[in-house]
């Protein structure tokens, strides 16, 4: 298989030879067709396995697909814009969250999907104002996803997509308040159902309780 079952969108397909992703790694291979089908997914992946590619492929090429959805009325309010991105990635670090937004952009290439990234310990004005400009896919750290929910500069209301990457670092962390508000916000779509999927390189207690608590009918993948 070569990305092939099922079939990328044209576009994301290019970028993604693009990027020279010959063939898919196991957690591509598996993830894909069953996010692809509208599942939940539960993935027990380490880094360097390629999960990244495993949430990205199957969300973008369906985002790809669908085209913009319609930006709600701000009142004119350029200044007052609220972002409502339709994709959601959580990750525990900048770190993290930048190597997340730095693959999305490169496989967003020439598509109309504008992906952002917002984490704490940086000024939000610069994030906000990238943000202004656009906002279809969010990668961001529960802390400041969480401040900007509370500061009403964003809206989780049209998310379709929502994923929980490294979800045991993050309840290392102590992200778990934050993270169970942001699902909250999320659960009130105005978009018809949404897909979450969960990566965690280990699958303690909390973890399931976390799974039982955001996924519906989730299939488990360990890898
Ligand atoms: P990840 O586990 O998602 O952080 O990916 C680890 C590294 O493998 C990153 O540098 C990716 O760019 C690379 N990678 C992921 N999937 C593939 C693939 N299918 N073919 C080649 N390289 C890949």
């Amino acid at each position: 298989t070569e990305f092939t079952s099922p079939p990328l969108d044209e576009l994301l397909f290019e970028n993604v030879q693009l990027a020279r992703f010959t063939k898919p790694t196991p957690v591509q291979k598996y993830s894909i067709p069953i996010v692809a089908a509208g599942r939940d997914l539960m993935a027990c992946a380490q880094t360097g396995s390629g999960k990244t590619g495993g949430f990205l492929f199957p969300v973008l090429s369906e985002s790809f697909k669908n085209g913009p959805s319609p930006t709600p009325d701000n009142g004119g309010y350029s200044y007052q814009r609220k972002a409502y991105p339709t994709a959601v990635i959580m990750a525990p670090t900048r770190e993290l969250a930048t190597q997340i937004f730095d693959e999305a952009k490169k496989f967003c290439y020439r598509s109309w999907v504008k992906p952002c990234v917002v984490y704490g310990g940086a000024p939000v004005g610069l994030q906000l104002r990238e943000m202004e400009r656009g906002c279809d896919l969010l990668v961001a750290t529960p802390g400041r996803l969480n401040d900007l929910l509370e500061r009403g500069k964003i809206s989780l209301c049209n998310v379709k997509y929502l994923v929980l990457d490294e979800a045991d670092r993050m309840l290392d962390m102590g992200f778990e308040p934050q993270i169970r508000h942001i699902v909250e916000d999320c659960d009130m779509p105005q978009v018809g159902e949404r897909q979450t999927l969960m990566f965690s390189a280990t699958f303690p207690d909390d973890i399931q309780h976390l799974a039982r608590d955001f996924l519906a009918d989730y299939i488990f993948l360990s890898v």
